[in-house]
């Protein structure tokens, strides 16, 4: 189990699609453990990941920003 914060509700960008199964989902893992706060801070690695994920996911599992960008942009790129 990690834990996800939900983003703000105003926002108003389409949401990310979970970094483990692929759904779109307003959760979030932070690395950092901050959440969301009023300044992101630079170099934060947080990653799309729905709820459900996470009641399943460890740490050890959760990809790095990096590797899931690398990865979201292959699959972009593949279609
Ligand atoms: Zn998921």
């Amino acid at each position: 189990m990690i834990k996800v914060h939900k983003e703000p509700d105003d926002l108003g960008a389409p949401h990310e699609c979970c970094c483990l199964c692929g759904k779109p989902t307003a959760w979030w893992y932070f690395p950092n453990g901050l959440g969301f706060s009023e300044e992101a801070p630079t170099g934060s690695n947080e990653v799309a990941c729905c709820q459900t994920c996470a009641v399943t996911a460890t740490r050890e599992e959760m990809p790095s920003k990096q590797e899931w960008c690398e990865r979201e942009g292959r699959k972009k790129k593949a279609v």
